[in-house]
């Protein structure tokens, strides 16, 4: 496939070409937030690996303005570790997976894979799960036709769950996610806000969205099998 590849640390860029070259992949560099842009915009790629922090404009803006142009390119980022509350950000702006550097590279691939299998499907600018639904730009939560109204970090975690609806997330992920690894986070803080994201989101609805996997995490699905 064709990869728009933007990031300014050189040696990162290089192992990136490399490596997907190897895999027969073909690769445009890029190595600021405009020059980024400009390529994405000129030419058509099958998925663009987007770093967040570039001279010019940042990732964030580059992702924000190729979405508002109704540019659909599949888009994976690349963030350092420290930058991972910044993800659930990223992901608002039309950014479709994120991976924390340092990597391994074989999952870089798969998550490439994944990313442009996905494809240039529009993004649904309302997340959806049953009758719960999540809408990004206003920041609105609703069940049915009654509006739910959360904390900033109720509303992160239910972001989190929701984008991966269906797929079991480890407690791990979401503590990343929802708080950053740099944050120490007592490991029943997560089981308290989830309690409390039930206790507006399922609690006096017959169908619960929100499921526990023992030993693993959690789960937002529709329907209750576990
Ligand atoms: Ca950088």
């Amino acid at each position: 496939m064709r990869v728009l590849t933007v990031e300014d640390e050189k040696r990162m860029a290089g192992l990136l070409k490399k490596g997907l070259e190897e895999e027969n992949h073909s690769v445009t560099l890029a190595h600021d937030g405009p020059a980024g842009l400009e390529m994405a915009e000129l030419y058509e790629f099958d998925a663009i690996v987007l770093d967040i922090m570039l001279p010019g404009i940042d990732g964030f803006e580059v992702a924000r303005r190729l979405r508002r142009n109704r540019n659909q390119t599949p888009i994976l980022i690349l963030t350092a570790r420290d930058a991972v509350p910044d993800v659930v950000k990223g992901l608002d702006v039309g950014a479709d997976d994120y991976l924390t550097k340092p990597f391994a590279f074989d999952e870089f691939l798969a998550r490439l894979r994944s990313v442009a299998r996905r494809g240039s499907v529009p993004r649904p600018t309302r997340l959806q799960v049953a009758d719960l639904t999540l809408d990004p730009a206003a920041r609105q939560v609703r069940r049915g036709d009654q509006e739910i109204h959360l904390t900033p970090t109720e509303y992160r975690l239910l972001d989190f769950l929701i984008r991966r609806a269906g797929r079991v997330v480890s407690r791990s992920a979401i503590v990343e996610a929802v708080w950053g690894f740099d944050q120490e986070v007592e490991e029943n803080t997560l089981d308290a806000f989830v309690r409390l994201l039930r206790s507006k989101v399922d609690l006096g609805f017959r169908q619960k969205l929100i499921h526990t996997v023992r030993g693993v995490g959690y789960t937002v699905r529709g329907n209750s099998k576990t």
